[in-house]
């Protein structure tokens, strides 16, 4: 018997073999970076690698938690590079990056749970490729929450991205050791610190969760002033995670959208492959198009 489910023909992924995926991954090995698109093993790694868009993983390869549904390698972390931040820039200079984002494992570890880390990569970036938009995407940073926004939000990132990842039934199992209100009010201080940042969050889909559900997080999410929201598929990485309850259909996945357009998110990505920084950049360029 199967494992893994079968993946329905709506999720395609294509094999990672291109110029430009050769040339990121090379980049990366030499500057001693991590991609989530690579250990998260992201089903857009092809496409995103080609057209030269990646997300860069700070703060080492080892998370502290161990959420059901991620890939990242959990335990105990290593010291903190301090040639990331960096190394983080050149890289952006080398791709020549319009948008990038940052994200990183957990460090629940650290005294400052990788505040400052965050801050340092944000200074190297503005510092070394100051047309590129940042876009950040962080853990709960719990314990040191509202201290660790506030230095972040003084460095000023484009956009602050937080997933709360699924709806609050599902935390114990799919979640453990994140608060889902924690989560969302990570989000409301960023936009209460400085209201000029954009706020955005995102949900998997198909962990077994009701559509009335998918949509009371919406709610919640436009009371605390979150202005994108992303939503895909959860694939299951191996057989060891989450199982996938449902292959949610591209069908729904566009009712969900108009739905959160009609709630009046400023930016809206709803789809099967839909990650949390897949086309980020496109986004924001329409964004300051507009
Ligand atoms: Fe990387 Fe995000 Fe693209 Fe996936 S969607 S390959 S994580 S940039
Ligand atoms: Fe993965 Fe983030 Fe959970 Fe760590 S905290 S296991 S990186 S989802």
């Amino acid at each position: 018997r199967p494992r893994m489910q079968r993946k329905p023909d709506w999720i395609r992924v294509k094999a990672p073999v291109s110029q430009g995926y050769n040339e990121t991954r090379k980049l990366m090995r030499e500057l001693n970076l991590h991609t989530v698109c690579e250990e998260a093993a992201c089903p857009n790694i092809g496409e995103c690698w080609t057209k030269k868009h990646a997300t860069v993983m700070i703060l080492g390869d080892t998370c502290t938690r161990a959420c059901r549904f991620c890939n990242i390698k959990t335990g105990m972390p290593m010291p903190v590079d301090p040639l990331e931040p960096e190394h983080t820039a050149a890289a952006a200079a080398a791709m020549g990056l319009e948008h990038i984002v940052i994200t990183s494992v957990d460090r629940d570890d650290l005294p400052d749970r990788g505040a400052g880390q965050f801050v340092k990569v944000i200074n190297a970036l503005r510092r070394e490729t100051p047309n590129t938009t940042i876009e950040i995407l962080t853990p709960d940073f719990k314990g040191r929450m509202k201290q660790s926004i506030e230095e972040i939000c003084e460095a000023g990132p484009d956009v602050f991205n937080h997933n709360l990842e699924t709806v609050p039934r599902l935390y114990p199992t799919i979640r453990p050791g994140a608060r889902y209100y924690a989560s969302l009010r990570l989000l409301e201080e960023v936009k209460a610190h400085n209201p000029l940042i954009f706020t955005k969050s995102g949900i998997m889909l198909g962990l077994g969760e009701a559509r009335l559900e998918v949509h009371q997080v919406m709610d919640d999410m436009r009371s605390a002033d979150i202005d994108f929201i992303t939503m895909g598929q959860y694939l299951q990485p191996t057989p060891k995670h989450a199982k996938v309850e449902e292959f949610v259909t591209p069908k729904q996945f566009a009712a969900y959208g108009a739905i959160a357009r009609a709630k009046g998110f400023l930016q809206v990505a709803a789809s099967p492959l839909t990650r949390s920084s897949y086309h980020a950049g496109d986004d924001f360029a329409q964004m300051r198009a507009a």
